[in-house]
């Protein structure tokens, strides 16, 4: 058996192979370890809830509508330790380049990763840089680490019935942007990627009242998201299809492309699970801030096992874990 380009795709079939790179024995530095599959983990030091991830970006093309490679790295590590409730201090980038990669292009992937760096409050603060052989790669492969210090530890596992659901605003933006311009398709209105630090939306969600959970829905998007909350929490998921914030160019062109908008990557965006008391002020603190205007409450936590959609035809259907984000390296 060999390894696959759908093994990477944040669904399903991902699960094989996380399950094979996790058998490792020694995975708990005693507070939350690899076995969570949690956003990042939870490292106690001194009394301090440290939080640490790590994210490699392959995406392609490097340079799409809305971001590139360099903003996506500091923004996945980011993203990862906001969803645990961390304020992120400081990063560490490796990056392996092909020989004959534009120095150009190196010069504008840094400064769009300095620029996000200051969008975040966090820092690049150590890295480490390999060049190979022509060939031996696409083009750069970025690797960011990160480590940010959370108050109060934010699970994705931890979903309670009567929670409402909050998304921070529109989903699909990023998976649809990148698949359109990568095959060239010219839609009209331009589609772009939504991919941005979200610690500073997520700091005035926690301020404004209580979170139960928190998860970024990148590969497999708000599906593989929703579910994988709802079945390491117990608990099953109304949404109601009405209130899920969609922009009109990603429901066309989902439509023409044959894909389910639900189903790919976003890259600044939060899906939270709120008690019903705290939702409205939850809410009206995350559209306080201009990345979370269209955030919208878009279902229940109930009793239950399945996520099931209420659907605007008044029927209901089951949101389904994809098999794998259908498009392919889209971070
Ligand atoms: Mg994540």
């Amino acid at each position: 058996m060999k390894v696959e380009l759908m093994h990477g795709a944040g669904g399903e079939v991902m699960n094989e192979l996380v399950s094979i790179l996790t058998r490792i024995s020694h995975c708990n530095a005693g507070g939350i370890g690899l076995e969570a599959l949690d956003d990042g983990a939870v490292v106690p030091i001194n009394g301090a809830n440290v939080v640490f991830t790590t994210d490699s970006h392959v995406v392609r093309p490097i340079f799409f509508p809305g971001g590139d490679i360099g903003r996506i790295a500091i923004a996945g590590t980011v993203n990862d330790l906001a969803v645990m409730g961390a304020r992120p201090i400081a990063l560490s980038c490796g990056m392996v380049i092909e020989e004959g990669f534009e120095i150009a292009d190196l010069e504008r992937i840094v400064a769009s990763m300095d620029e996000a760096l200051g969008e975040a409050g966090a820092a690049l603060v150590t890295g480490d840089t390999k060049v190979v052989e022509r060939g031996s790669l696409d083009g750069i492969v970025i690797n960011t680490a990160g480590i940010g210090v959370a108050d109060r530890v934010v699970r994705d596992s931890t979903l309670i019935p009567g929670d409402r659901i909050i998304v921070t605003g529109t989903l699909g933006d990023h998976g649809l942007a990148i698949l359109a311009h990568r095959e060239g398709f010219n839609l009209g209105e331009q589609l772009r990627s939504d991919v941005a630090p979200v610690w500073p939306l997520v700091e005035r969600a926690l301020a404004a009242g209580e979170v139960h959970a928190m998860k970024d829905p990148t590969r497999g998007g708000f599906a593989a998201a929703i579910n994988e909350m709802a079945r390491k929490s117990g608990v099953g998921v109304v949404i109601d299809e009405i209130s899920l914030p969609l922009r009109r160019s990603v429901v066309s062109a989902a439509r023409l492309l044959g894909i389910d908008p639900l189903q790919v990557a976003n890259e600044g965006k939060v899906v939270m699970g709120v008690p019903a008391a705290d939702a409205e002020a939850v809410l009206a603190a995350i559209r306080s801030h201009p990345l979370g205007a269209e955030a919208a409450i878009v279902g229940t936590v109930i009793e239950g096992s399945r996520v099931v959609m209420a659907t605007t035809a008044g029927g209901s259907r089951f949101i389904e874990p994809p098999m794998g984000d259908p498009v392919p390296r889209v971070c």
